[in-house]
């Protein structure tokens, strides 16, 4: 799988937008490769369990089967205690993968792949390099003071912006691996906690449209959710499940399901 298979238009358009910035990027990925991606590895090594192929075969090979369908170097995997289903990833050098124990506990198998295909998705895209320049930022806002800190408030809320569509990349990994009606049940189990079977059409779909309606009933509301959405890390829930059934119709998304069913009746 290729990054441009995946890359929401906005994702590539925001990425432009922060690349232009390239005096940051040298001392962006040095901050990187030295500072976090070595302090995470030891978090990570020091808290986690540490996934392979004999302390947990059938999860591991569940995740190496998604590693191998979206052709990345393959990340460590890291299990940690949470009742709330969630992951993240991290790195360009050396890549990890955190998965809470919810999701390996109360998750079909293909739901967890789902999950792993959409961090996958961030590696593919090489998202961390810009979420790591986010994280310096929130960082140093404390020790900036308000005032200096007001002046990196617009790279802020422009890294954050992308930060948000970014996630509709790694979304499309995750619907390209392992097909849209796994995606839009972990989509409602997230939202609802509740292991809700969909019959033909997720219920957040009809969500998403009452949602665009409402906000665009008035500038009002217009102006009250995007002040909202625009320090949230993560689009809404049922954004996200809206953006995959509009996306779940182009050749790109049927040209990368047709190849992996392809490879997955090969194996
Ligand atoms: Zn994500």
């Amino acid at each position: 799988m290729n990054a441009i298979d995946i890359m929401h238009p906005e994702d590539a358009k925001a990425i432009q937008v922060v690349k232009k910035i390239k005096s940051l990027n040298p001392l962006v990925r040095k901050i990187m490769e030295y500072g976090y991606e070595k302090k995470k590895h030891g978090i990570n090594l020091g808290n986690y369990l540490k996934v392979n192929a004999h302390n947990l075969p059938k999860v591991y090979r569940a995740f190496k089967d998604v590693v191998r369908k979206v052709g990345i170097k393959e990340p460590e995997l890291y299990i940690y205690q949470d009742a709330n289903p969630n992951a993240f990833t991290y790195g360009e050098t050396n890549t990890f993968i955190c998965v809470s124990s919810a999701v390996v506990d109360k998750f079909s198998v293909e739901e967890f792949q789902c999950v792993i295909a959409h961090e996958c998705g961030h590696l593919l895209c090489k998202h961390s390099f810009y979420t790591n320049l986010l994280d310096i930022l929130v960082e140093m806002k404390d020790a900036l003071g308000i005032f200096t800190w007001l002046a990196f408030e617009p790279l802020y809320l422009a890294l954050q912006y992308w930060n948000r569509k970014s996630e509709l990349s790694a979304d499309r990994c995750a619907a390209a691996v392992t097909g849209e009606s796994v995606f839009q049940s972990v989509m409602l189990k997230t939202s609802s906690g509740v292991d809700a079977q969909i019959v033909s059409r997720s219920p957040l779909l009809d969500q998403a449209e009452e949602y665009h309606k409402f906000k665009n009933a008035s500038w009002w509301n217009r102006i009250q959710q995007n002040c909202q959405e625009a320090v949230c890390s993560h689009p809404y829930r049922c954004e996200r499940a809206w953006e995959i059934d509009r996306w779940k119709n182009s050749w790109q998304y049927r040209k990368l399901r047709s190849i992996i069913m392809y490879e997955t009746s090969y194996f």
